[in-house]
């Protein structure tokens, strides 16, 4: 089905936030899923979300801060409490292998739960069940990188009335042409552009992490549906959010609005901003009515 949904498990930054968990978020797609950042707390949130294991094939981390990746140890560390028998790939910073080795260690937990994951730098494609991810880098006070997913395209409709006049018979060669494979009939070739209708577009994001507004954001958003943003600091604190490798929501509105994108969701508020968020919402819409400021536990599902 062409709907990607989002499950927020966290949704502030840095500083501890009365109520709320570090940004997180579950990607999913028919049943196959990825976590996106493992901050403190985020299995609790997991847990909660009533979200099974079930499908649970990747976890990305954005980048080495703590908000980020302490949540990760413990998550492993129930995952082998639990008897879990799957396998999860983690893209992550370099010494995100050597965090969780270290606090299994330390904690005497056993490393035994290692040879259930591989781990992958966090610049490498890769895929989630019928979903492309491919990660990109953000402009943050570390190295990080924000996320564009993508499923992919698929054939344009198959238009039986012109395979008909064009005296392509029914059956195989029809299933050749749909699958975009030319066919020939004594000799005469037949190409899928002779009866498929325009390519119809997978559904797109992009998630951008911690980051600061950058050319690179509004690049890959550009012909995507969503634009998942950072929108740490209120309008009007563009100096600090910068200085921090955060954004404002105006920031946010800004590169959505350069890009093209159809829904804008606002995520990553904090302190300052999480004291305000019903006037944030209020005039966010003003400027960009298809936006939303996501909440832990919200889930938002990505269309066309
Ligand atoms: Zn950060």
């Amino acid at each position: 089905m062409k709907i990607i949904k989002l499950k927020f498990l966290g949704t502030a930054s840095g500083t501890p936030v009365s109520g709320l968990f570090p940004a997180s978020v579950l990607v999913e797609k028919d049943g196959k899923k990825m976590l996106v950042d493992c901050g403190e707390g985020i299995q609790h949130q997991f847990f909660r979300s009533k979200e099974g294991l079930r499908g649970l094939s990747a976890i990305f981390i954005t980048h080495m801060h703590g908000d980020h990746v302490l949540g990760l140890p413990g998550f492993l560390m129930s995952l082998s409490l639990l008897n879990w028998e799957g396998r999860i790939r983690i893209y992550g910073p370099e010494r995100i292998r050597e965090l969780v080795e270290f606090t299994l260690e330390a904690t005497l937990s056993g490393t035994q739960i290692l040879d259930k994951f591989d781990f992958y730098a966090n610049n490498s494609e890769f895929t989630v069940g019928d979903l492309n991810v491919k990660p990109f880098r953000v402009q943050h006070r570390v190295e990080a990188y924000g996320l564009k997913i993508e499923e992919a395209d698929k054939p344009g409709k198959f238009n039986e009335e012109a395979a008909k006049e064009l005296g392509i018979p029914k059956g195989p060669l029809w299933g050749q042409l749909q699958r975009g494979k030319k066919v020939y009939i004594n000799g005469i070739e037949f190409t899928p552009g002779q009866v498929l209708g325009p390519a119809r577009p997978g559904v797109k994001f992009v998630y951008t992490g911690d980051a600061s507004p950058s050319e690179e954001i509004i690049r890959q958003a550009r012909g995507t549906d969503c634009l998942v943003h950072d929108a740490a600091f209120p309008k009007g604190d563009e100096a600090a959010a910068h200085e921090f490798g955060h954004s404002t929501w105006y920031d946010a509105v800004k590169e959505a609005k350069e890009a093209g994108v159809s829904q804008l969701i606002l995520f990553n508020f904090g302190g300052k901003a999480v004291s305000q968020l019903a006037q944030i919402e209020l005039e966010v819409k003003k400027e960009f009515q298809n936006s939303y400021l996501a909440k832990d536990l919200w889930d938002f599902y990505v269309k066309k």
